[in-house]
């Protein structure tokens, strides 16, 4: 099989953790017979730089032109005081909305292996985590018109929040499909006793459970899921919620799992087409020395490869060279945890070589 995949390598680490991915990419295309090609896409601050622009249109047209798009990670405090239309965030933006992904599927999941990386007691970890946060991507507060005025001798500013019922009903069955292909158990996040938008979000939700009967939703509100997240995270199988909420509580449930830089994440419209990154960001703090971790863009390789080219089998390649890799103790300086003896500390390149290393064809 041919497949043309769109590069956005980016700022930070983005280009070390994106290098590992093609590389094992490219080891899978050789065992299993396929042929990838990349585009390379500038986006962030390096499009900043180059371009004067986060993303320009050719460069988004490259991402709609491919048959995937695979992400690093954009922006750096060297790009911190760039105006807010032109900083490098707003080319993720602005590539999520032109591709039409309204759907982040961001899963919690903790190896065993790396049990002991988790910050929860491990009679919490121990009960499992395993659950899907489904976000809502290109609509919300995120995308809302905004502005800072003078008002009464200082400045004021406004961000608006606001979902119409189709943007709620598409992400909503998002949210049940995914249930029903797991353990049938939904949680809508709102805030519904504050918000209008919730209140909408959460008679969405109850009307589409009419199309659903297998499937048990239930609702939460978002402070109490924040807490319930570190207290009790075996009960949750599928989270559905907004973009902002989503955002944050995605980021919390990344942490209990231990290691943010493990987690990869699929964002998905209505065509095969999808966007492929880690949930993290750019880490400046350790940019260049090494260090990162490019598990995460190698899980979001696999990803890519499970449900936008339909090659299960070359996933689970790479899921389970990630697992043998894992076995033997290999660990990245984010996932060693406290109990760092016994452990073989690896940096950036020689993960991403372990795991190529240990790709068997099934
Ligand atoms: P971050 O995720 O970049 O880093 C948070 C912490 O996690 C840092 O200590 C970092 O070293 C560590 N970390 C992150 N990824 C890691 C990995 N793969 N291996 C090992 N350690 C890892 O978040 P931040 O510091 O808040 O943001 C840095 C920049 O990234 C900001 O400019 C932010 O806007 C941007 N950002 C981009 C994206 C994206 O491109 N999708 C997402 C979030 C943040």
């Amino acid at each position: 099989m041919e497949k043309k995949i769109a590069v956005i390598r980016g700022d930070g680490i983005g280009p070390e953790i994106v290098g590992e991915a093609i590389g094992v990419l490219d080891a899978v295309a050789e065992l299993y017979g396929h042929k990838f090609t990349y585009d390379e896409v500038d986006m962030g601050g390096c499009a900043i730089d180059k371009w004067g622009d986060p993303l320009p249109q050719e460069m988004l047209d490259k991402c709609l032109q491919s048959d995937s798009v695979l992400l690093g990670a954009v922006g750096g405090p060297k790009w911190n005081s760039v105006p807010g239309d032109k900083r490098p965030e707003k080319g993720l933006l602005r590539l999520r909305a032109g591709m039409g992904v309204y759907s982040n599927n961001r899963p919690a999941k903790i190896w065993p292996q790396l049990a002991d990386a988790s910050p929860l007691r491990p009679e919490i970890v121990e009960k499992g985590i395993d659950f899907i946060i489904v976000r809502e991507l290109i609509g919300g507060i995120y995308f809302g018109d905004r502005k800072t005025v003078e008002e009464n001798g200082e400045q004021k500013a406004i961000d608006t929040l606001t979902y119409t019922e189709s943007e709620i009903r598409r992400i909503g069955r998002i949210g049940f499909e995914t249930a029903r292909k797991r353990n049938k158990r939904l949680c809508s996040v709102e805030k519904s006793n504050v918000l209008d938008s919730s209140r909408l979000w959460k008679k969405v939700m109850h009307e589409l459970a009419a199309e659903y009967p297998d499937v048990e939703l239930s609702d939460m509100l978002v402070d109490n899921c924040a807490m319930q997240i570190v207290k009790d995270p075996a009960q949750f199988d599928v989270i559905v919620t907004e973009n902002m909420f989503g955002d944050i509580l995605s980021d919390e449930a990344s942490m209990i799992t231990g290691s943010i830089g493990m987690i990869p994440s699929s964002s998905l419209g209505d065509s095969s087409c999808g966007l492929y990154e880690p949930i993290h960001g750019s880490a400046p703090d350790i940019a260049g020395k090494d260090l990162s971790n490019p598990t995460g863009t190698i899980l979001a390789a696999a990803m890519m490869l499970r449900y936008s080219f339909d090659m299960a089998a070359e996933a689970d390649c790479i899921e389970n060279a990630v697992s043998a890799v894992l076995d033997e103790g290999y660990r990245t300086a984010d996932i060693i945890g406290s109990q760092a003896a016994g452990f073989k500390k690896t940096g950036c390149r020689e993960m991403g070589a372990l795991i190529r290393a240990h790709l068997t064809k099934g």
